[in-house]
């Protein structure tokens, strides 16, 4: 049953090289004591998957629990009903965000990042960032750490969610988000810092910047750095997925009519991208109005670009014409909210930050503190999550169950307070139930 599978990694179909296989080394945790297992390995641009993989998971903070204890069962009902005990996944808790400061006096203990390395393919709840203070964001620690560089979103309508769209079931595209520069890349400085008022100088002394661009005398300075290297490697990621889904078109969404020489740049490498290393299998937008008299020729995937302003506007107006998104972080953070707006919200979006080999999956919502502890909330992102991870490991028939049983409740009108609050005479279900009832669906009991 062994079966090495690459659904969202990055294969060589050009000029690009595998990246190293990761060096193998014996981890010692400090306070932790994995299951007995298999583990996953990526070598020359494949994972290797065995039948009982050790998979890290974070429950997370506020709501994450919550979501957690009702998501995993549905994860193990589908793996032992598709596979009928010959395959189980090794579940190993790790810990970051409130409890890690607990357990280990910090936030993102070095125990967990080893565990993410060690064993390859994770998933996990939402961790509080505090705003305007405080820690940086853990999530984009984790992602940074790990190089997680793709932060890959489908969005796609599941039949029988409410939703504030005339025709949901239109959209149905998946945003490839560069995951680790930009304005996330955290490299900003405090208003009235020393760092603020060297920078400030540097640029209007050495640079020739206006002095006038800075307004008074504390300015919060923020840094948008977007590389060749990095670009190219998101765009290349989302073109193979294009590739390997057979789907039609990939469109590079930047705001380079404004900021040229990161935007802008990020677009023309994507293009650079489609016509060398994809040469034989993309056309671009240019080239079809050129020399193809406007029409893609069969067998080809279309490379256009959209300004993101504009692609908040198509995407509400010409949903059905998009398939795969392929833009910077900050505009993939919008759009991927915004999108899952019109699908019935963030309840259910999926997400998995994904890189060379490594992977972690993860609920797109926040932790909902409010929520916390109320047995509450929608678990769907979070099984959604688990379902990309399912089909990433190669576990198909498995990831097929959970998606069809988790129709078949929404379908049933068995939804969490966020669906029911829509659908007039619907008594919402806990969030435990919504797990359960999947779960029934997958065992063949409703
Ligand atoms: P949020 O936690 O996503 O919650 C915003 C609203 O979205 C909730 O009040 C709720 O709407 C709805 N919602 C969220 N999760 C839901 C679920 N599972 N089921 C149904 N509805 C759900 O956003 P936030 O309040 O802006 O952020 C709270 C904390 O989470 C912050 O510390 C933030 O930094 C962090 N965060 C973490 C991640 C991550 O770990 N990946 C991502 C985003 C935010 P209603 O109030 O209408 O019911």
């Amino acid at each position: 049953m062994n079966r090495a599978h690459g659904a969202l990694v990055t294969r060589s179909e050009g000029t690009q090289k595998y990246p190293p296989p990761l060096r193998r080394r014996v981890t010692v945790f400090e306070r932790l004591t994995p299951p007995q297992g298999g583990k996953i390995r990526y070598e020359r641009g494949r994972l290797a998957v065995p039948d009982d993989p050790i998979v890290p998971f974070i429950e997370g903070d506020g709501t994450g629990p919550d979501i957690w204890r009702a998501a995993q069962p549905v994860l193990d009902a589908a793996v032992r009903k598709a596979y009928g005990g010959r395959r189980v996944i090794r579940w190993f808790q790790v810990y970051a965000g409130e409890t890690a400061l607990e357990r280990y006096g910090e936030v993102l203990p070095k125990d967990t990042l080893a565990a993410f390395r060690e064993y390859v393919v994770g998933i996990k709840g939402p961790l509080t960032t505090p705003i305007g203070k405080g820690i940086r964001s853990l999530n984009v620690a984790l992602r940074q750490e790990l190089d997680l560089y793709a932060c890959v979103r489908p969005v796609y309508y599941v039949d029988g969610v409410p939703s504030p769209a005339k025709d949901p079931s239109a959209m149905d595209i998946t945003i490839f988000r560069e995951n680790t520069e930009d304005v996330y890349a955290g490299v900003e400085f405090e208003p009235g810092s020393v760092e603020a008022e060297r920078l400030r100088d540097f640029l209007v002394r050495e640079l020739g910047v206006k002095p006038g661009k800075f307004r008074g005398a504390r300015v919060g300075i923020g840094i948008k750095p977007i590389s060749e290297d990095g670009s190219k490697r998101l765009v290349r990621k989302a073109i193979q997925h294009a590739i390997d889904k057979g789907l039609p078109s990939v469109t590079l969404v930047h705001k380079g009519n404004i900021m040229k020489f990161t935007e802008g740049r990020f677009m023309e490498w994507g293009y650079q991208v489609a016509t060398t290393e994809f040469r034989d299998r993309c056309v671009t937008w240019a080239e079809v109005q050129q020399a193809h008299g406007g029409k893609v020729p069969a067998g080809k995937i279309l490379v256009q670009d959209v300004i993101a302003d504009n692609m908040f506007q198509q995407l509400q107006t010409r949903t059905e014409a998009y398939s795969v998104l392929a833009t910077t972080n900050l505009n993939g953070d919008y759009l991927s909210d915004a999108a899952a707006g019109q699908v019935g919200g963030l309840g259910i979006a999926p997400g998995g930050n994904i890189g060379d080999g490594y992977a972690v999956f993860e609920a797109t919502h926040g932790t909902a503190p409010k929520y916390a502890g109320q047995d509450k909330v929608n678990p769907g992102s979070v099984i959604l999550s688990g379902v990309m991870m399912l089909e990433y490991l190669g576990w198909d028939e498995a990831a097929e169950l959970v998606k069809d049983a988790f129709r078949r409740t929404v379908a049933a009108k068995i939804v969490t307070y966020d669906f029911a609050r829509e659908l007039p005479g619907v008594k919402p279900v806990k969030c435990s139930e919504f797990g359960a009832a999947i779960v029934a669906r997958i065992e063949g009991g409703a």
